[in-house]
Order: structure tokens, then sequence, then C-alpha cells
């Protein structure tokens, strides 16, 4: 998966500002954010989409969530709330087809999802 982004920056081999990581996960902030704090979460195994989930270890899929509210916890989102999204295929208008979910906050986001 040489050609993949994530891949690169899991790898440490594309810079990002990553702001958390561990054996399975990393998070970043997103590089054209949406929010005042737009972090990304990638398991560093290369799956296209949550629709490929099925592919994550066990391990992988039960530390996924978990690791997502450490990092917004992390980021001072936790009291104040924040927003997960993650998308799959092109009606979704995912860009980048390595599984991520995006965490947003830091000010009242829109009510349109
Ligand atoms: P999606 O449209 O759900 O596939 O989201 C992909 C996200 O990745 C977008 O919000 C991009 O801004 C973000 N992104 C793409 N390349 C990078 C990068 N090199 N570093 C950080 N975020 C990135």
């Amino acid at each position: 998966m040489n050609q993949c982004i994530f891949c690169g920056i899991a790898a440490g081999d594309i810079p990002a500002e990553i702001t958390h990581e561990d054996e399975h996960f990393v998070a970043f902030r997103d590089i054209a954010p949406k929010a005042p704090v737009h972090l990304v979460i990638i398991p560093r195994r290369h799956v296209s989409s949550l629709a490929s989930v099925g592919e994550l270890s066990d391990a992988e899929r039960a530390g996924m969530t978990l690791f997502l509210a450490d990092v917004a916890d992390r980021a001072g989102l936790g009291d104040a709330g924040y927003r997960v999204v993650t998308n799959h295929g092109p009606n979704s208008r995912q860009s980048v087809f390595h599984l991520h979910w995006h965490v947003l906050g830091g000010a009242l986001l829109s009510d349109s999802m």
C-alpha cells in the first residue's frame, strides 16, 4: 500500500501533526480542518473503509472506539463535546481510501451532518 497517504503517515514517511499513537492507531490533525479541532484517526493496518472493518483483528476492532474517545479527551474536547464521522464510498465523498474517523470539535458545530 505504498500509494496510500495514510499508510505513509502511519509509517512516518509522510509528515503529519500526530497528537497520539499506539500499537494499533494513529491520530493526527487534518490538513484542511473543518472545525477548530479536526483530528483524523486511523488504524495502522490498511483497510479501505468501514465496510472492510472485518479485515481488522479483534484487538483492533475492540480498541478503536476506546482510542477515539481517549484522543478526543486528550484534545480537551470531552466536556464541551465533539462529533465523530467516517465516510465510506462515493456518496459520502470519501477521498482517502484508508479507514479513518474524523473527530470534530472546539466550537458549536453545524446542525447538519
Ligand atoms: P475523507 O473525505 O473522509 O476521505 O477525509 C479525508 C481527510 O483527510 C480530509 O479531511 C483531508 O483534509 C485529510 N487529509 C488528506 N491528506 C492529509 C494529510 N497529508 N494530512 C492530514 N490530513 C489529510
